[in-house]
């Protein structure tokens, strides 16, 4: 399942740029100013066959003067626990500063595996200066150049080889259980949700405890239900680290996500969709993973006739354009509506796994695309031959056409749109593939 690898150091020491060349994404903005915010932060990588999450927490950083370094040491402190590996960056031409000793020194106190990545290391010239480093005390030092890529090869050899083993263990794999995990920001009513399912009777439940990983898998298995509820180790032993930093909450909700099948994520009624609930919205999307949107705290709002349709809309313009998602009105305090929640978690995971056979798609979905071809494009037209449905995960389609690079992105969402109303797709995300014939 899911590694996170988390890059930590002081500004400006080219966290940002490490972060784009690993996952190979120019989409951040790196930026000559410290303290720049940007908004790509988690990314995934590919190396060796092995796929992880990398967070640049340098994208966290705060804009106030004041806390400026203690608010970047939290968030080592936090990336320590909630990573599988650190990348730790420092810049050849700086030298060791207070703050680089400062981190190390968290870092060395933890268990977590830790590389050190002496960055700018641009050319030869520049490698002399690199083991002074080694007096950080961090054994595994790798020189590298952000920009120009050399040295970056070794290191993710270095990464993918360490990365500790998580999720379930072979034996409960078989199982083949659905995971579902709660996901929200602070407050939400998560733990609440949880103690409600599983609080009371213990009898029910059976905590299988890992030693090499961090989430906590508790196995459901009444009223017909049987499925992993996937906890992360933080969410029950809270750090002394500020609840409500966000970066925390993110951290939090990746590690849960990566993990699971479905993410039920709770929405404070009494709030609204909110950015942040929209930033975890959206992870989970990008990790391609089922989701059931539970607006918790319904007890509190006080109900005139329209109150859920209204809040349902206004929810869906905001999650637009994936809207075909179930939402429903709960109480984690008074249990109103739990049992559907957990009902609708177990839909969504059938829906995840639903296989429809070649010659149904090509049955259902070609008088469709023939009736509306793909536009033309440089007056060339595109015909679509035959669709199939690739073995991955998550339901992914595949439309094998003469010219598959012209195809632009509102088609496919009309193929997917087509898919969602033919078949039940319902909070799951569909991707659409165009594949040369
Ligand atoms: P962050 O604040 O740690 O995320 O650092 P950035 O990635 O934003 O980089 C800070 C500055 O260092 C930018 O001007 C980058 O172009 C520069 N930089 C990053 N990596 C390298 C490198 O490998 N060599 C050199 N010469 N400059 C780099
Ligand atoms: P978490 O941080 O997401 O785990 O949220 P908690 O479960 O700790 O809940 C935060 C606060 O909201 C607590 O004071 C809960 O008692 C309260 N709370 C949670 N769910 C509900 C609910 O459905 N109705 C009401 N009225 N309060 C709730």
């Amino acid at each position: 399942m899911g590694n996170i690898v988390a890059i930590v150091g002081r500004p400006n020491v080219g966290k940002s740029t490490l972060f784009n060349r690993l996952t190979e994404s120019r989409h951040a903005i790196v930026d000559e100013e410290a303290g720049v915010t940007r908004d790509r932060l988690y990314g995934k990588a590919m190396w060796n066959g092995k796929e992880f999450s990398i967070i640049d927490t340098g994208g966290y950083a705060f804009n106030s003067d004041d806390f400026f370094e203690d608010e970047i040491k939290k968030q080592v402190v936090i990336a320590v626990e909630e990573a599988d590996l650190i990348v730790f960056v420092v810049d050849v031409t700086s030298g060791i500063t207070d703050y680089d000793e400062a981190v190390a020194e968290l870092l060395r106190r933890s268990r977590k595996k830790v590389v050190l990545a002496v960055n700018k290391v641009d050319n030869a010239s520049r490698d002399a200066d690199a083991p002074i480093f080694y007096s950080l005390g961090i054994p595994d030092l790798f020189t590298i150049s952000g920009i120009n890529g050399s040295g970056t090869g070794d290191l993710l050899d270095f990464i993918t080889e360490n990365l500790p083993k998580t999720g379930l263990t072979e034996e409960e794999d078989t199982l083949n259980l659905p995971r579902f995990t709660v996901v929200g920001r602070p407050n939400a009513g998560k733990s609440s949700l949880v103690n409600a399912l599983v609080g009371e009777d213990r009898n029910i439940v059976t905590p299988i405890e890992g030693t090499t990983r961090d989430s906590i898998y508790t196995r459901y298995n009444k009223f017909g239900h049987d499925f992993f509820l996937v906890d992360t180790a933080g969410m029950r032993k809270r750090t002394k680290v500020k609840e409500d930093l966000e970066f925390y909450s993110v951290m939090r909700s990746i590690r849960a996500i990566e993990n699971a099948d479905v993410c039920l994520l709770m929405i404070d009624a009494t709030r609204g969709m909110e950015s942040q609930d929209l930033k975890i919205f959206h992870l989970i999307e990008r990790n391609n993973k089922g989701v059931v949107i539970l607006v918790n705290k319904w007890d509190l709002v006080e109900k005139t006739t329209n109150s859920t349709r209204d809040f349902e809309k206004v929810i869906r313009e905001r999650i637009a354009p994936w809207t075909d998602v179930p939402i429903l009105f709960i109480s984690a305090l008074t249990k109103q509506r739990i049992f559907k929640a957990l009902e609708t978690a177990q839909e969504v995971f059938d829906n995840k796994q639903r296989k429809i056979t070649t010659s149904r798609l090509n049955e259902m979905l070609l008088p469709i695309v023939d009736a509306t071809p793909p536009p033309a494009t440089k007056g060339k037209y595109i015909k679509i031959k035959y669709i199939t449905q690739l073995p991955t995960s998550t339901p992914s389609f595949a439309f094998f056409c003469n010219l598959p690079q012209y195809v632009k992105d509102p088609y496919k969402r009309f193929l997917e749109n087509k898919i969602r109303e033919m078949f039940n797709f319902t909070g799951v995300p569909v991707n659409i593939f165009m594949r040369k014939k």
